[in-house]
């Protein structure tokens, strides 16, 4: 990668992390953002403000784990977003948030079914809570990487929510996404349980999702 290319790529790591403070997507400083440069990734530094943030601040992490670079200790969850970017070759960025309602749906251990066609934008015909384990854990990670086989989205109980996408941009878009759909889904349960649409729909919502918004 050449140092263009790597000053943009933590650019966009930063501005995704900026997104998360300016839209209270993922309050103070929970969560944590990463983009993938081929063997190793760039992820945000623990505990530190995103709106405090500069491209320097982020840490160069080997998917083996080996800190190569930065100023900071990387964010606690380096596990989580170095296993599933080996799970997962597609996956260029990931976004990590507690954001309000995925995460109240997330402490009630209850995953995100069908009630809408848009949980297919993550890929499946319900988006999964992974069973709790402590945060900046191994056993976290392999939660993580379980939840969202054949998916692009998942919960994490008693924590928040995990996006990824082929860019930082994409999974920052999908985490907005996954919060609009915690709060909708939320917001049917005061009323009942909604319907549910038949896997044999979703199946159709989820082909359709492959090539939506592509030009050409
Ligand atoms: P870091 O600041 O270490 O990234 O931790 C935030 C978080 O959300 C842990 O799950
Ligand atoms: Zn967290």
């Amino acid at each position: 990668m050449t140092a263009t290319d790597e000053a943009w790529l933590r650019q966009r790591v930063v501005d995704a992390a900026l997104d998360l403070a300016a839209t209270g997507l993922s309050p103070q400083m929970s969560g944590n953002v990463s983009a993938r440069a081929g063997d190793s990734i760039f992820i945000t530094p623990s505990g530190i403000a995103y709106t405090d943030l500069i491209p320097d601040d982020l840490s160069e992490i080997a998917l083996d784990g080996r800190i190569l670079s930065g100023p900071f200790p990387p964010s606690s969850e380096w596990q989580m977003h170095c296993a599933i970017y080996k799970a997962r070759p597609e996956a260029g960025g990931i976004v990590h948030a507690h954001s309000d309602f995925a995460t109240v749906l997330a402490v009630m251990k209850r995953p995100i079914p069908a009630f809408h066609y848009m949980v297919a934008v993550a890929g499946g015909r319900d988006i999964r809570c992974a069973p709790y384990a402590t945060f900046g854990t191994a056993d976290l990670a392999a939660h993580a990487v379980a939840a969202l086989a054949d998916r692009k989205a998942c919960l994490l109980a008693h924590h928040g929510q995990i996006a990824i996408g082929e860019t930082v941009e994409a999974a920052l878009h999908l985490a907005h996404e996954v919060e609009t759909l915690a709060a909708q889904y939320w917001r049917a349960l005061q009323i009942g349980e909604p319907d549910l649409l038949s896997d044999e729909e979703m199946a159709v919502n989820v082909e359709k999702f492959r090539n939506y918004g592509r030009r050409g």
